[in-house]
């Protein structure tokens, strides 16, 4: 086919627009297809201050600058939901536009974030229940937050919900963080109400939510916060859904690949979030890129 890609890359994240600049700069016909917006979740933090070089930048504009850096390089973009990953054959159908053949695929949809699966999530999710601190914080001014989780982006959510909200929780199941030692630290010195060793049982509410129930997983008493909003912030689920049945996974559902970032598939490759890894940064998922985009051009030269 006349139009073949040499890279086609799937989510535009740091991780495929990372990839996107390698290879449109290694001289790659190289297309990003993108369901949203640009950035993936990177966008969605409010504050990146570990990107080397890069002191603090919010996440949104640093994922609007890869997009640009990506774009000036002639980097097609399409946005568009993808509806079928044909691995062996590497021809990937779409809702909207026509159907992209490439020679080589990189995987870089990035992970969702987990639901909580307890009573009134569903029913409030837009109507006080949240995933995303930074999108959604604004509507909570001078009101009461619950955040869920110990993680980097609880604590994180937790801390920035302090500039709206009046009270801001943090509920955690057990009694030290999964966050990092320094935003562990700052968390505890922050306005933030630490409820350790809790789990929330439901959201309750008529129309919106209105407050929360949790038990202490140690005394087992149970009890209710009231509160206008809860950020669910309990980790991540890889978007591997379409390729679950091709390439190869580990048991948390997340894609298995070489140091070259090649999965079981020869030619396709998997970058960022979406891949097993030890270490889930901006930093990291660039580097994945960066690695898949050579390893394509590598096999894409050798043809
Ligand atoms: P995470 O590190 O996997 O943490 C998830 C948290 O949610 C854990 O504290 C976990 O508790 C808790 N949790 C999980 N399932 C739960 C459940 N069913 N009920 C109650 N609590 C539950 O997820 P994350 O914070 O979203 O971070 C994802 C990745 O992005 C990590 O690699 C993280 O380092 C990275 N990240 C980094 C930064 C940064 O460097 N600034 C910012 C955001 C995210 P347990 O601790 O008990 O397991």
């Amino acid at each position: 086919m006349e139009n073949k890609k040499d890279v086609l890359i799937l989510g535009g994240g740091p991780a495929g627009l990372s990839c996107a600049i390698y290879s449109a700069r290694a001289g790659l016909k190289t297309t990003i297809v993108e369901m949203l917006g640009m950035g993936g979740q990177a966008s969605l933090t409010h504050k990146i201050d570990n990107y080397p070089g890069i002191p603090n930048i919010e996440g949104f504009k640093l994922g609007m600058q890869m997009a640009e850096q990506a774009q000036s390089f002639g980097v097609e973009v399409i946005y568009d939901e993808i509806k079928e990953i044909d691995t062996e054959n590497k021809k990937v159908k779409l809702a909207y536009s026509d159907e992209v053949e490439s020679k080589s695929i990189v995987l870089a949809m990035g992970a969702s974030p987990r639901k909580i699966n307890i009573d009134g999530e569903e029913k409030f999710t837009g109507r006080g229940v949240s995933y995303c601190a930074v999108c959604d914080g604004a509507f909570y001014k001078d009101k009461t937050v619950v955040v869920i989780g110990g993680g980097n982006t609880a604590v994180e959510d937790a801390m920035y919900l302090t500039k709206f909200a009046k009270k801001v929780y943090i509920i955690h199941r057990r009694d030290e963080f999964r966050a990092s030692n320094y935003l562990s630290e700052m968390i505890k010195s922050s306005d933030v109400e630490i409820i350790w060793d809790s789990v929330p049982l439901s959201i309750n509410g008529q129309d919106k939510a209105e407050s929360i129930t949790i038990k202490n997983v140690k005394t087992e008493e149970v009890k209710d916060i009231q509160t206008d909003g809860v950020f669910v912030a309990i980790g991540q689920v890889p978007r591997t859904d379409l390729v679950k049945d091709k390439v190869k996974l580990d048991k948390n559902g997340y894609i298995l690949t070489d140091i070259e970032m090649e999965t079981n598939i020869d030619g396709v490759y998997a970058a960022g979030d979406i891949r097993q890894k030890t270490l889930r940064q901006v930093i990291t998922a660039a580097a994945d890129g960066a690695i898949a985009s050579n390893s394509a051009t590598i096999k894409l030269m050798g043809k």
